[in-house]
């Protein structure tokens, strides 16, 4: 029972990143939309060069 809550919560805190989907520590950042997203870093740099991302 325990295990299932740990690894519930994990599941709950762990985010993919918006763009390659993979669980990874991520910045979160809004375009000129007003689109709110979760990027790691490599995807950030990518995404940067292309739009304005406004961290959050
Ligand atoms: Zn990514």
């Amino acid at each position: 029972m325990r295990n299932w809550f740990a690894k519930n919560k994990e599941d709950k805190l762990a985010q993919k990143c918006s763009r390659c989907k993979q669980a990874k520590k991520l910045i979160f950042y809004a375009n000129n939309f007003g689109v709110v997203r979760g990027l790691c870093k490599p995807c950030r740099k990518e995404i940067g060069d292309k739009e304005e991302l406004f961290p959050i």
